[in-house]
């Protein structure tokens, strides 16, 4: 399973799909990205199989050309392998998208608190609880770092997660609990994976991210955060070996 997120410059889809190659080795069963096009609408493509089976839905039906965009292989816990199951999970208005790689162990419990609201699921996934709440969430706050930060609050288990809103284009909003996540810094643009492979062809200039730490990066900003919003200093590293 693997994540890889881009604000920047260069169209995502081929950034991302570069990045979800190299992370392969991970292992996977679906694949999936989400675009803020041009257009500025959300877009979407997600497929059950390899990663040549997103690349063919993508051949077929493109996606608006966008320079933010977000990319996940998934290792179904919860919920088979089918693209119903397959990230990214969308808010229920349809205009934020969100990836995790984990296991969110109080889903059941937050989907029975959803579902009393009236939300609506399009999948068995633990992943689609947080989507879904981050739409709640957005709703509420319309301001997507805030959102996301509630949402953390109430999020327990192990989660790399990345989310992008449509009126928000060019801001990833990321975090991670027993699970990895790496900033690749770019000039005007910026990178977010699993591990350094995801963006190695672009950077090598990294910030690993520590347990319980949320991330915003926008083409010219990076910022970490713990979940209560308090800033948390990094220092970025050399990656040193061979792509
Ligand atoms: N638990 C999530 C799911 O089954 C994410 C799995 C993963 O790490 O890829 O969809």
């Amino acid at each position: 399973c693997g994540i890889v997120g881009y604000v920047g410059t260069r169209d995502s889809v081929g950034v991302l799909l570069g990045g979800l190659k190299r992370l392969e080795y991970r292992g996977y069963d679906s694949a999936g990205v989400a675009v803020i096009g041009e257009d500025g609408g959300l877009h979407t493509a997600k497929k059950a199989g390899k990663l040549s089976a997103l690349q063919g839905e993508l051949g077929e039906h493109p996606l608006a050309p966008g320079t933010t965009g977000i990319g996940h292989t998934r290792w179904a816990t919860h919920g088979g392998p089918t693209d119903q199951n397959a990230h990214p999970h969308l808010g229920d208005d349809g205009k934020l998208a969100l990836i995790h790689n984990g296991i969110i162990e109080n889903f059941h419990d937050l989907k029975t608190e959803l579902l009393a609201e009236g939300v609506v699921f399009d999948s068995e996934t633990d992943t689609e609880v947080a989507a879904k709440l981050l739409g709640v969430e957005y709703a509420r706050t319309r301001d997507l770092r805030t959102a996301f930060r509630n949402v953390l609050g109430r999020l327990h288990g192990a989660f790399t997660l990345l989310a992008v809103h449509e009126d928000e284009p060019g801001v990833v909003v990321a975090a991670r609990r027993n699970s990895p996540l790496v900033i690749g810094l770019g000039e005007g643009e910026n990178f977010l994976g699993s591990d350094v492979a995801a963006f190695i062809e672009f950077t090598r200039r990294a910030v690993a991210i520590g347990q319980d730490e949320m991330v915003v990066i926008t083409p010219d900003e990076v910022t970490v955060t713990d979940f209560a919003g308090n800033p948390v200093p990094f220092e970025p590293f050399e990656v040193q070996w061979d792509a």
